[in-house]
């Protein structure tokens, strides 16, 4: 059971046609995609990488940060994420100064200046009270990101790895821990003990996109994406938020253990 549950390098390599300019990979859960291989895959076909990050502010790989290891980086800022704003809110990093040029334009109606349209654009802009609360909220972003990593590794310490599949940690990785996934037999009477047990849990996500009404269009089925599909339905987020006391971490691992013994 398992595997780091990011996009797998072979498979985007796979996917690659005439008409590819980008792989997206998604830093899902706090922890860096195959950064390596993706940017050696993208190199060789000439492809951009853009990284969506919004789980993942703070994360490093390699010695190198989120948002810095592709062409551009995107961040959300959503109340849910660990860098959180009052209301919409996010950010876009590039080394690239016409991706930065272009994103300045788009984000504000696509003007170039007061009476100047170059292109369509949307309604992006950040807005001043969502920007001051993100700049407040930066200063305790590393105090964030510890206590996260504190109660990852409590768990990792606790949990049945018997019964409980955590993906490995690399040495060479610096996961901040948006969410905490295992992976387990029984998931849905596990989630149910657990709810007895007074632990909210989640499943993120119990759909994969290719089988989401939207992407009927695409025409893929069941079957299509065997490793999505299998994580969909074994994955479980366990609470990790910076507001529990070890107590409480060491009271949701023990009750998952008392649900396998
Ligand atoms: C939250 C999230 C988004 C969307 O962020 P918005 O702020 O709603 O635009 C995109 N990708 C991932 C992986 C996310 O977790």
């Amino acid at each position: 059971m398992g595997d780091d549950q990011n996009l797998a390098p072979e498979r985007a390599e796979e996917s690659i046609t005439p008409a590819t300019k980008a792989i997206m990979p998604v830093h899902l859960t706090g922890r860096i995609a195959a950064m390596d291989e993706l940017k050696d895959i993208a190199d060789r076909h000439a492809l951009h990488l853009v990284e969506d990050a919004a789980q993942a502010v703070g994360s490093e790989y390699r010695g190198k940060r989120s948002g810095d290891l592709g062409t551009v980086g995107c961040f959300s800022a959503h109340p849910l994420k660990n860098l959180n704003a009052i209301g919409d809110a996010g950010f876009v990093t590039t080394n690239d100064r016409g991706v930065y040029e272009k994103i300045l334009c788009l984000r504000n109606h696509g003007l170039a200046d007061r009476n100047t349209v170059r292109e369509f654009g949307t309604v992006s802009r950040m807005d001043t009270l969502q920007a001051e609360i993100l700049r407040i909220r930066l200063g305790y972003l590393p105090k964030v990101i510890e206590l996260r990593r504190r109660n990852a590794s409590i768990y990792r310490d606790l949990l049945d790895q018997d019964h409980v599949f955590i993906p490995a940690c690399r040495d060479y990785e610096f996961n901040t821990f948006h969410t905490f996934v295992i992976q387990v037999e029984r998931r849905d009477a596990l989630r149910a003990w657990l709810a007895d047990h007074g632990v909210a849990t989640a499943v993120h996500y119990p759909v994969p996109i290719h089988l989401q009404p939207a992407a009927r269009h695409l025409g893929y089925t069941a079957g299509d994406f065997p490793m999505a599909e299998r994580q969909s339905a074994a994955i479980l987020t366990l609470p990790i938020n910076q507001f529990m006391t070890e107590d409480e971490v060491a009271y949701v691992a023990e009750a998952i253990n008392g649900f396998y013994c």
